[in-house]
């Protein structure tokens, strides 16, 4: 096949880094072709589910300078709103964590699409290497609670007692 052209140009390749260390300590997602995937392409274009993670450049997707410098901008003003609070207000339907029942399995841990549980430190006196529960990153999906074989995880507003609560009031 031959085409006539007027001008023809050549992009070269762009092979990305696929950082599957990066993507898993902060629970971002990667895609197929190795490009970290925003949390909506028109309502969160330069950031991810997890809170205080942003986006932009060619960790992205392959673009063009302009693209990726408006898309940097935007990335630095979504953190600027965060940064530029005194306090921050999140919803109350948090999961917490009961450290005596915790067996320090990890389930939380690891199935948390927020990152929000993590172990409580070594050097802590009590309860080290338990599960514990960051309130500002939890969205109370309940994953973990429904996850967690030794019933130590409770969510605020759906415990079991007042779900029971709920249903004899019925
Ligand atoms: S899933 Fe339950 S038992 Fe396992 S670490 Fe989390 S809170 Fe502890
Ligand atoms: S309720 Fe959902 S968001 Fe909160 S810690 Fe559990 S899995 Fe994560």
């Amino acid at each position: 096949m031959e085409i006539t052209t007027d001008l023809l140009t050549l992009a070269s390749a762009i092979v990305p880094y696929a950082d599957e260390r990066l993507s898993q300590f902060f629970k971002i997602p990667l895609n197929d072709d190795g490009f970290f995937v925003e949390k909506h392409a028109k309502l969160g274009p330069c950031e991810f589910a997890t809170d205080g993670v942003f986006l932009c450049g060619l960790a992205h997707y392959p673009k063009s300078i302009d693209e990726a410098v408006s898309q940097g901008k935007a990335a630095a003003s979504r953190a600027i709103t965060l940064l530029a609070q005194e306090n921050i207000f999140t919803n109350g339907e948090v999961a917490s964590v009961d450290p005596q029942m915790c067996s320090s399995c990890g389930v939380c841990v690891s199935i948390c699409p927020y990152s929000a549980p993590g172990f409580i430190a070594e050097d802590a006196r009590m309860f080290a290497g338990r599960a514990t529960i960051n309130p500002a990153l939890c969205k109370g999906c309940g994953l973990c609670v429904a996850s967690c074989r030794s019933g130590a995880i409770h969510l605020n507003g759906f415990d079991n007692n007042q779900i029971f609560a709920m249903l004899d009031a019925i």
